[in-house]
Formats: C-alpha cells, structure tokens, sequence
C-alpha cells in the first residue's frame, strides 16, 4: 500500500467531509493514478483547481502520483490572474458565456436579465450539458460536483449559495462581471437577442391598458416575444440596483 499526503488550500476545504477539512490528509492507494482522478476522488471538482505543487515541483494533471509524494492543491480566487508557466488551468475564455444546470433556473433568468448569453433548459441531461459547455466554449455553472468532474468540462464552477440573490452576486464577483452588465437586452424566456419593434406592428399582441400607456417595445429576435417597460419593470429595476450596489458595497 502506497501513501500520498494531500493539502487542500482555502476555498478548496468547501468540498471535503469535515474529518479532511483544513489538515493534511493521508491517502492510501494501490492503484497508480494520475493527480486529478486523486484530487476528485478527494471531492475536489478539477476545474476548481489553479495549481498543484508535488514535493516542491509545480505538475499537471497528468502527472501520476508516487508513494510519500507531499501533495499541495490550490484554488482558483476570484479575479485572480493566471501564471501560465504553473496553472493547470486551460485559456481563460474570450467570450463569457454560460450554460446552467436544472438547479439553477431564476440564476439564469438574472444572467440573461443582466445580458449574459446564458443557456438553460430544465430538460438538459448531464451528458448534454458537459458537451454544449466544452463544443460551445461555454462556463458550466452547477450544483452538481459529480457533473463538474466530467472529463469533458474544462470551465466549470461549483455555485455555492443555494440563494437567487446571493448566487448572481457570487457569479458576478467569481467571473468580475460587474462591467459587463448590459441589462434588457436579452429574453428572459429562451436567451435571444431584443430588437426595437415598432409599435403598430405588434399593437394586436399588447394588452389594451398597455396600447395606450406605453410607446416602445422590443421583441425577441428567436421567439417574439414583446417586451415593454411595464409594471414588472420597475421591480426588475431595483433587482438590477441591489446588485449594482453589492459591487460597491465589496
Ligand atoms: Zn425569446
């Protein structure tokens, strides 16, 4: 039997049982395996992991571990940058996009209210939503660890808040979005782009008390549907203020 002492860094702790939580864990093993099928087998999701130093050395992922080896993992912080020459982590995104597990349907609905490109359907399998993730170079947000762990996932990020209001705030800070927010530009339904509609063409799809009321509209390039500054408006606008003002409040 083979033994390797593992160190989990700060936020990585969240994922261990308590026993293991903030000291050195002795894993015993028999069976050669590379670090990151260790590290999950831990609890730890690979894509939470920035870097991995053995015995002093920095390694990826691939590297296999050896009986006495003294393992350090460390997490990815917010807004932390890269250092290439150790990260095991892959190329940061160009475009931020996203694509949500069944868990976290009103998370969604804030992303797109915030004009995040955001997939999400309450019928995706897991499968599904690892492959969109990695063929359409979209963060896979979920509640899931055991989805995070799928090979396929290379930008993936565990939410921990289990509310709303909370996680679109955590998502903002884990991503630094705040000046990216591009609010009513989206569908809150199915994610398409608005454009500008004019009034007379849409005027047998509007209620009464809103023909007369309101003058401008947009429509959902994909599904049509119409969009105003109604009585839902200004509730969505305070939503939009609270997190603006989260920001601040940092
Ligand atoms: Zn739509």
């Amino acid at each position: 039997m083979a033994i390797a002492y593992f160190y989990f860094h700060a936020e990585l702790n969240y994922f261990l049982p308590r026993h293991h939580q903030q000291v050195r864990i002795s894993h015993f093993f028999e069976e050669k395996a590379s670090i990151k099928d260790m590290i999950e087998s831990l609890g730890v999701p690979h894509p939470e992991v920035d870097f991995i130093n053995v015995n002093g050395e920095y390694v990826n992922f691939y590297y296999i571990v050896s009986d006495g080896d003294t393992i350090n993992v460390y997490p990815i912080s917010a807004r932390g940058s890269i250092i290439p020459s150790i990260s095991v982590r892959p190329e940061p995104l160009s475009i931020i996009r996203f694509v949500l597990d069944i868990h976290l349907g009103k998370l969604a609905t804030s992303l797109r209210l915030l004009g995040f490109d955001t997939l999400y359907r309450n019928d995706y399998e897991d499968e599904k939503l690892a492959q969109i993730s990695s063929s359409q170079a979209r963060i896979l947000l979920t509640r899931d660890k055991g989805l995070l762990m799928r090979s396929l996932v290379t930008h993936g990020y565990y939410v921990r808040n289990t509310n709303p209001q909370q996680q679109i705030i955590e998502v903002l800070q884990r991503f630094d979005l705040f000046k990216l927010i591009s609010p009513f530009k989206r569908c809150l339904r199915c994610n398409g782009l608005l454009e500008p509609v004019d009034k007379q063409s849409i005027v047998d799809k509007i209620p009464e008390n809103v023909r007369s009321q309101i003058d401008e509209f947009r429509r959902c390039q994909d599904c049509d549907r119409i969009y105003w500054k109604g009585s839902h408006y200004e509730r969505l606008q305070q939503f939009i203020d609270g997190v603006l003002n989260s920001q601040k409040g940092e």
